[in-house]
């Protein structure tokens, strides 16, 4: 392992000098939505084969392999999925990972869920939620998102997140040309001034799945400059190294807003993030193509010292940096689908 961190915790940098400080875990592979950019119905169907129960990581082996990684100066656990609130007892896995000292403890959800989940999950100790939201105009989400479930339950999610104190609550939306893209404005208007921090994402060639095209993407500076156009902005800088969002504040003192350009503006050189795939496989990238087995290994017994030298093996080794060489060379390579390996 390499040099002692302030807290007294163990370093492991990947041969770009990143360190491991987020984890994404997803809890399920499933999910009540079949948004058209991630799980489309013609792949995701009736007959598409989920994973079974019993090759999904229980909560306790969760809470070990969290505890594992927290070696390395974990800072930010992100329950996602597929999608995390379809898994039953959510609490009690957060309650659970609440004991492993030192993380953050977020989660990313449709909201579909959220306004009978939002006061449990809060006391059970999750620290901040974002839900994902790409349209407010009912008839643009449902196309979107092909779901039944109304853009209204998703707002009431909002609302419960926001009356639990899971704070700051944020609103992804993934922005699609041709699509969503004339609600951008109304989106940051309804968010404005709510303490509500919105971030749009760049339609991004995860998975094979969805169809990508360039064409589709709205960069994100476009975003901003319509944005700016209705509620003027100003460039905020990053809080951290290598944070994802762009940031920028209304001038009016609204809030903020952000914009999520790993196609435009890739931002792999401060990636500082792993992601557990709900089988218990450990992901260095997000368009990665193999995945390490911690399952197997976990489950024949290795200790915590035998999985913390796997982990630290796969970081060391991690060269990725997919969304900077993103090119046709790119393009026809096998990836993972994001609702396997916890977007
Ligand atoms: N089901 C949860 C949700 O909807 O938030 C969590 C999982 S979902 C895969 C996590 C995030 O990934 C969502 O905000 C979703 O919009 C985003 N996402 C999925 N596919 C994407 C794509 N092709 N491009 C950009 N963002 C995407």
């Amino acid at each position: 392992m390499g040099a002692a961190d302030a807290d007294n915790l163990a370093t492991v940098t990947d041969r770009f000098g990143r360190r491991l400080r987020d984890l994404r875990v997803s809890v399920t592979d499933r999910c009540n939505f079949r948004c058209r950019y991630c799980m489309p119905r013609e792949v995701f169907g009736p007959d598409f084969a989920f994973l079974p129960r019993r090759e999904i990581l229980h909560f306790g082996e969760i809470r070990q392999l969290v505890q594992v990684i927290r070696r390395f100066g974990l800072q930010k656990v992100r329950l996602t999925g597929g999608e995390p609130l379809l898994r039953k007892e959510m609490p009690r896995l957060v309650r659970m990972l609440r004991e492993v000292e030192g993380i953050e403890l977020a989660m990313t959800t449709n909201g579909a869920l959220l306004d009978r989940m939002a006061a449990p999950l809060a006391e059970a100790g999750l620290d901040r939620v974002t839900v994902s939201l790409d349209s407010l105009d009912p008839e643009v989400f449902a196309r979107m998102n092909d779901t039944k479930v109304p853009v209204d339950r998703v707002l009431a999610g909002i609302d419960a997140a926001v009356a639990a104190g899971l704070a700051p609550v944020k609103i992804n939306a993934v922005v699609r040309r041709g699509l969503n893209d004339d609600g951008i404005v109304a989106l940051a208007r309804r968010f404005h001034g709510t303490g509500i921090t919105l971030r749009f994402i760049e339609f991004m060639d995860v998975g094979t799945a969805n169809g990508w095209r360039m064409d589709e993407v709205v960069p994100g500076r476009e975003i901003v400059r319509r944005i700016d156009a209705a509620l003027p902005l100003e460039p905020l800088p990053p809080r951290y190294p290598g944070e994802v969002a762009t940031r920028y504040r209304y001038r009016d003192g609204g809030g903020e807003v952000g914009v999520i350009t790993s196609v435009t503006e890739p931002f792999c050189a401060g990636c500082t993030r792993a992601r557990l795939s709900s089988e218990g496989s450990l992901y260095t990238c997000l368009f990665a193509v193999d995945g390490i087995d911690l399952k197997t290994p976990l489950r024949d017994g290795a200790s915590d010292d035998e999985l913390a030298a796997l982990i630290e093996g796969v970081w060391s080794r991690r060269d990725d940096r997919y969304s900077e060489i993103r090119s046709e060379e790119t393009r026809g390579r096998p990836k993972v689908e994001m609702s396997y390996i916890g977007g």
